[in-house]
């Protein structure tokens, strides 16, 4: 995907269009843009309207991403996330900056459903970049942050059912004929029938990354996520760590990454995707380059019959002139925009074909 406008996908210009049409008579807004992953269409419309009220684009982006984070549908950031294996939402994220370039980030943050304002007040009222676990709870809750119980029903029914189908030899039965019809669909779609025509269940994996570029040239960007359901406790994937997750350099560009965490980890993904833009590289060509690294240094256990990573993996990528890309590992993902044609939903470009 480039930055020319694809009406494809189109969801919802109405709310936008009129802000556009308020602002048409002031200063240019046309550069103006935000782009998210799949899942943060409502995030990005509220994200560009913020920008075009005036406000700084890390506001804009984790107010954004708050209602992701609200959203109790989304199993995969904040309230409603899927937990750790022992039950218990740990979330991670960040924020970064642009024309300072600072940057802040909690990791393992059990109790508050709002980990990017957290992070936001890391970078804004701490000489650090990263708290995690319980120092970052004491962090929040210092700050005034309501501390709840994130685990909702419909997420602790799932964890209870990965659970009790772990092991025949364990002591958790499951009752399959008890089982609410929603459980039982989340763990259909998340299957994968095998070579021998049983179903697989894979780990859904989920996020929300939010980059954004104001009229005056300022980008920012943050990511949040539940991580990786049933993660071991206290491991910590990419989303909370400035370079793997998301990297904004305002003179350059913005990335940001949802996905398998650990190959942004050994890779140092969205830096090298924003660096590869400073050499010259469009959104796409740089998302697509960090994608074949991976896929070269993933290990053995981590392919499939055909050689290629069995994971899926996907990079937001915008440049400091708002040309923009979303691209994946494997087809079917689509990403957010919204700039001043409105709200729309874009396929990402896939380096491989289907799975
Ligand atoms: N990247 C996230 C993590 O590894 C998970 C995801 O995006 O699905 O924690």
């Amino acid at each position: 995907m480039t930055s020319a406008v694809s009406r494809r996908g189109f969801i919802n210009t109405a709310g936008v269009a009129a802000s556009v049409c308020a602002v048409g008579a002031g200063p240019r807004q046309a550069p103006a843009r935000v782009i998210s992953s799949g899942n943060g269409a409502a995030a990005t419309e509220r994200a560009y309207q913020l920008l075009l009220e005036g406000a700084d684009t890390a506001d804009a982006v984790v107010a954004g991403v708050g209602l992701v984070e609200d959203d109790p549908r989304d199993t995969s950031v904040g309230y409603g996330g899927l937990p750790n294996e022992h039950g218990i939402v740990e979330l991670d994220a960040a924020v970064m900056h642009g024309p300072s370039h600072q940057c802040g980030a909690v990791a393992s943050l059990q109790g508050f459903r709002h980990p990017a304002q957290v992070a936001l007040k890391v970078m804004r009222r701490t000489d650090h970049v990263l708290l995690v676990g319980s120092g970052a709870r004491k962090f929040a809750r210092a700050h005034g942050f309501v501390e709840e119980n994130l685990l909702t029903d419909h997420a602790r029914r799932i964890w209870l059912r990965w659970k009790e189908s772990l092991s025949k030899e364990d002591d958790w039965l499951s009752d399959e004929e008890q089982e609410d019809a929603a459980v039982r669909d989340f763990f259909l779609k998340n299957s994968v029938m095998t070579a021998n025509g049983s179903l697989r269940f894979r780990r859904p994996t989920g996020t929300i990354h939010c980059s954004c570029l104001n009229a005056a040239g300022q980008m920012s960007c943050t990511t949040t996520t539940s991580g990786m359901a049933f993660k071991i406790p206290g491991r910590v994937g990419d989303s909370p760590i400035i370079g793997a997750g998301l990297y904004v350099d305002n003179e350059v560009g913005s990335c940001g990454s949802t996905g398998r965490g650990e190959a942004n980890l050994q890779n140092q993904a969205s830096f090298a995707a924003v660096e590869l833009m400073r050499g010259g590289a469009s959104p796409e060509e740089a998302g697509m380059e960090v994608l074949r690294r991976i896929a070269a240094k993933t290990v053995a256990r981590l392919r499939d019959q055909e050689g290629r990573p069995d994971f899926q993996l996907s990079f937001y990528v915008m440049s400091k002139d708002g040309e923009y890309a979303g691209v994946s590992m494997f087809p079917g993902l689509k990403f957010a925009v919204t700039d001043e044609q409105g709200t729309r939903l874009e396929p990402c470009v896939a380096l491989y074909e289907a799975r």
